[in-house]
């Protein structure tokens, strides 16, 4: 495909069905175009266990096909609003703030071309992998609404459920929700890279392991959705592209370029992932602190609170920055999956030493929960 051209994608699921455009932006400085097609490209590889694992889907009668949803009716979007089903983890707290769309490019580079960009991507990457699981990953993006928030929650459509009966929309773990709201997207800190901090953080409550709520359907809790996002998912999505050259175009905190560095032995393509996470972390906790009106956060002045039990609920901006930065830290591979069994699984443990700088912070996290997992479920 040539460059800046554009090409649509069928979107489908949930009884809403509608087109979307896809496409490199002719105004962008960044690569979201280069990682769409990168992951696109990359999903044409597994295209053999796609067929497989379509085949075996649809022996059950239960094939898949999905899913970015495009905006829906405004009046539809209200109804899916309110009935998010009550368990939904949220990016930040309910908030009533709303930016509405005006049409242009926002401060922080982001427009509907970019939003449904980074939506694709991760998208591409993750579908897959929960189809692996048994499940289906449905990633809604409503970026006519201005909603400031982001939400994950399990179940079959709440309008479908409800217009067609059949019981609450939170009971059918297969279908793992995501809805990305375009008021977050325009907040003038936001960046492309800071929105996919954002879905992938909410996937992170689907599939980010222990410490988790244990609530109805057992959702990772936020810190651990943090972590999962910096050290898997940024990973993943963002592995295949040039991130040195975009790091070119990015201006870099100074520390964070010699931490990440030292962290990662010098090697150039991962110690530039782990730039390129931290600076979207920054670029998301800007946006946190602004709305939790918590002052600056910054990489120098990390968040030294100590909590006396693991923290389910969502920390301070500042200590989910620090949490941004640890995972982008830690060597632990993409590949090694976090665990709903202990939390030691796919991370990184002070105890192991090399491990050491890439831990979850205190400020959320209580260590002494490594070695007996099973108290996280009373928490
Ligand atoms: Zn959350």
């Amino acid at each position: 495909m040539a460059h800046g051209e554009k090409f649509e994608v069928t979107i489908l699921g949930g009884g809403l069905i509608s087109w979307c455009h896809f496409g490199a932006d002719p105004s962008a400085s960044l690569n979201w175009g280069e990682v769409v097609m990168t992951q696109l490209n990359r999903a044409r590889f597994v295209s053999t266990r796609f067929v497989l694992a379509m085949s075996a889907w649809a022996l059950f009668g239960t094939v898949q096909v999905g899913t970015v949803q495009a905006d829906a009716a405004p009046g539809r979007l209200a109804r899916v609003h309110d009935h998010k089903g009550p368990d939904a983890c949220d990016l930040v707290p309910p908030n009533r703030l709303q930016i509405a769309d005006d049409g242009g490019t926002t401060r922080g580079g982001m427009n509907q071309v970019r939003f449904n960009q980074v939506l694709k991507a991760a998208l591409t990457t993750y579908e897959p992998i929960f189809r692996n699981n048994g499940q289906k990953l449905i990633l809604r993006g409503l970026w006519k609404s201005g909603d400031v928030n982001a939400h994950a929650y399990p179940g079959r459509d709440p309008i479908e459920v409800l217009e067609r009966g059949g019981g609450s929309p939170e009971l059918d773990l297969r279908f793992r929700r995501v809805d990305i709201y375009g008021g977050l997207a325009r907040h003038p800190d936001m960046t492309a890279d800071g929105l996919l901090m954002v879905i992938c953080h909410e996937i992170g409550h689907h599939i980010g392991g222990m410490p988790a709520k244990f609530d109805s359907w057992g959702a990772s809790n936020e810190g651990q959705s943090d972590y999962f996002a910096a050290t898997k998912c940024m990973r993943k999505v963002l592995e295949n592209v040039d991130n040195v050259a975009f790091l070119k175009r990015l201006p870099v905190d100074a520390g964070v370029r010699n931490r990440c560095t030292a962290a990662h032995s010098r090697n150039i393509k991962d110690s530039a992932l782990c730039i390129r996470t931290s600076m979207a972390g920054l670029a998301l906790a800007k946006v946190l602190s602004d709305l939790g009106a918590e002052g600056r956060v910054d990489f120098r002045t990390p968040d030294r609170s100590v909590v006396a039990q693991t923290d389910n609920a969502h920390p301070a901006a500042q200590c989910r920055l620090d949490t941004y930065f640890a995972g982008a830290l830690c060597r632990v591979s993409h590949t090694k999956d976090m665990s709903f069994e202990t939390p030691i699984s796919g991370a990184c443990v002070p105890e192991r030493a090399t491990n050491t700088a890439g831990a979850r912070p205190n400020c959320w996290f209580n260590p002494k929960f490594y070695d007996r997992p099973e108290l996280l479920t009373r928490l």
